[in-house]
C-alpha cells in the first residue's frame, strides 16, 4: 500500500506503509507508563465509592498499621519507600483486606497505586506454608505479568517462603511436575490451559483473584471470554478484583459481568488544561522555514527540555536528521523500536540526558511527559478530514491544573494552516499569540 501526499513544500513524494503513524498499541503504552514511573500521579479529585451495602460502615485508612498487617508485609512497604497509602489505596485497602473478603472494580488512572494495593492483597492473604497457587492475577501480556511479579518480589522481600510462578506462553511445566509457588500470573489463554487442560492449578482452592489492565484485556480478542471462564470456576468464597485505567461502557459492562457484588471505587483523571500554557504561532513558507524558526527559538531562549511533535514518521526523522547535523542532541522516539528502546528512551529524557525529544503522535499518546517546559507543534494535528485534532492539541500541550507546572507552547505554521489554528484558538477559547521568530523578547 502507498500513497501520495504533498510535501510542506509542495513537492510530491510517494510514501510507503510505513511512513504511515503508528497505531496505538495499549499495552504497550501501558507497559512504558510503568517502566519510567517512578512514583505516584497525584490527584486534586476525591475518591467515589459505590458500597455493595451502602449500610455498612465506610473505613479509610491514613496509615498502613491501621491494616494490622503481616509484619513481614509492612517491612516490605516500608522497604519500598511508601509512607502512606495513596489516595485510593486509602479506600481500597480496608475494603480488599476486610473480613469476609470483599469483591471491588477499582477504576483510576496509571500511576495512582492500584497494583501495589492488589499485590498487597494477595500477598496478605497468602498462606507460605501451603505449596499450591492460592493467588491468581489476569495481566494482559507476558511484560506486564512480568512487572506485577516484581511489585510481589519487592513488596514480598520479607515473605521468605511466598513464591510466584508465571502463566505465560514459553513457561513450559514438564510433565508431572506440580505447581507449588503460592501466586500465579499469568495471561488468560495460557491460565486456562495450565487449570483445564493441564490441571496445573485447581481453581477451586484460589482465594484471590485479580484481573488487571481490564480496559487493556478487552481490547485483546478472545481475552474476556477466557477470562469469564476462569472466573465462573472459582469457588464462591474467592475473593474477585478488577481494576482499569479507563471505565467506558464497555469495560463496565464487562467489569459487572466478570465481578459479583462488588463494591466500586473511583479516582477521576485530572482534566487537562490550556490555561497555565503560554502558545505561540509561527508562520512559514515551507518546512525548512519551519526548521530556521526552530532554530531561533531555540537558540533565543533558555530552553529547559523539548519535545517536538510531527504528524508523520517520515518528517520526525527528517527533523531528527537536520538538528543532529547542526549538532544539536535529540533523540527520535518512533514506532518502530521495541517498547524497551522506547522505555529507554523516555526514561534518558527524564533524566535530562537530552533535550529535545522527537515524536509523531501515536507514539507519545498515554506516556507521561508532562514535565517538559516547551511543546513544538512543528505539524498541527490533523484528523484525516484534515480537521483539527483538538484532543490531541491538548493532550500535547494541555497539563493538570494544579501539579502541572507552567509551560510554553510553539506552533509552527504554513500559511495555508492558519485558519486550522483560528479554529483551534475558537475551539479551547484561549489566544495563541503571533511570534516573530526573530524576536524572541516577547517571550523572555
Ligand atoms: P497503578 O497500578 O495504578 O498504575 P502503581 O501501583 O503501579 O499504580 O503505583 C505507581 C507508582 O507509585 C509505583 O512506582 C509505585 O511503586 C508507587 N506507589 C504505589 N503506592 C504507593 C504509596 N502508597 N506510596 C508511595 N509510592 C507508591
Amino acid at each position: 500500500k502507498s500513497a501520495t501526499i504533498p510535501n510542506i513544500d509542495g513537492s510530491v513524494n510517494r510514501i510507503e506503509e510505513d511512513d504511515e503513524d503508528d497505531v496505538v498499541d495499549l499495552a504497550a503504552n501501558s507497559l512504558l507508563n510503568k517502566l519510567i514511573r517512578q512514583s505516584l500521579v497525584e490527584s486534586s479529585h476525591r475518591v467515589e465509592v459505590l458500597q455493595k451495602d451502602p449500610s455498612s460502615p465506610l473505613y479509610s485508612v491514613k496509615t498502613f498499621e491501621e491494616l494490622r498487617l503481616k509484619e513481614e508485609l509492612l517491612k516490605g512497604i516500608y522497604a519500598m519507600g511508601f509512607n502512606r497509602p495513596s489516595k485510593i489505596q486509602e479506600m481500597a485497602l480496608p475494603m480488599m483486606l476486610a473480613h469476609p473478603p470483599q469483591n471491588l472494580i477499582a477504576q483510576s488512572q496509571s500511576g495512582t497505586g492500584k497494583t501495589a494495593a492488589f499485590v498487597l492483597a494477595m500477598l496478605s492473604r497468602v498462606n507460605a506454608l501451603k505449596l499450591f497457587p492460592q493467588c491468581l492475577c489476569l495481566a494482559p501480556t507476558y511484560e506486564l505479568a512480568l512487572q506485577t511479579g516484581r511489585v510481589v518480589e519487592r513488596m514480598g522481600k520479607f515473605c521468605v517462603d511466598v513464591q510466584v510462578m508465571y502463566a505465560i506462553r514459553g513457561n513450559r511445566i514438564p510433565r508431572g511436575m506440580d505447581v507449588t509457588k503460592q501466586i500465579v500470573i499469568g495471561t488468560p489463554g495460557t491460565v486456562l490451559d495450565w487449570c483445564f487442560k493441564r490441571k496445573l492449578i485447581d481453581l477451586t482452592k484460589i482465594r484471590v483473584f485479580v484481573l488487571d489492565e481490564a480496559d487493556v484485556m478487552i481490547d485483546t480478542q478472545g481475552f474476556a471470554d477466557q477470562s469469564i471462564r476462569i472466573q465462573r470456576a472459582l469457588p464462591s468464597e474467592c475473593q474477585m478484583l478488577l481494576f482499569s485505567a479507563t471505565f467506558e461502557d464497555s469495560v463496565w459492562q464487562f467489569a459487572e459481568r466478570i465481578i459479583p457484588d462488588p463494591n466500586v471505587i473511583k479516582l477521576r483523571k485530572e482534566e487537562l488544561t490550556l490555561n497555565n500554557i503560554r502558545q505561540y504561532y509561527v508562520l512559514c513558507g515551507n518546512r525548512k522555514d519551519k526548521y530556521q524558526a526552530l532554530c531561533n527559538i531555540y537558540g533565543g531562549i533558555t530552553i529547559g527540555q523539548a519535545i517536538i511533535f510531527c504528524q508523520t514518521r517520515r518528517n520526525a526523522k527528517w527533523l531528527t536528521v537536520e538538528m543532529m547535523q547542526d549538532g544539536h542532541q535529540v533523540s527520535l522516539l518512533s514506532g518502530e523500536l521495541t517498547v524497551d528502546q522506547r522505555a529507554s528512551i523516555i526514561q534518558r529524557f527524564r533524566d535530562g540526558k537530552e533535550k529535545v525529544l522527537i515524536t509523531t503522535n501515536v507514539c507519545a499518546r498515554g506516556i507521561d511527559v508532562k514535565q517538559v517546559t516547551i511543546v513544538v507543534n512543528f505539524d498541527l494535528p490533523v484528523n484525516q478530514a484534515e480537521e483539527p485534532d483538538y484532543e490531541t492539541y491538548l493532550h500535547r500541550i494541555g497539563r493538570t491544573g494544579r501539579f502541572g507546572k507552567k509551560g510554553l507552547a510553539f506552533n509552527m505554521i504554513e500559511v495555508d494552516k492558519l485558519p486550522l489554528l483560528m479554529k483551534i484558538q475558537d475551539h479551547f477559547n484561549s489566544s495563541i499569540k503571533q511570534l516573530d521568530p526573530e524576536d524572541m523578547d516577547e517571550i523572555e
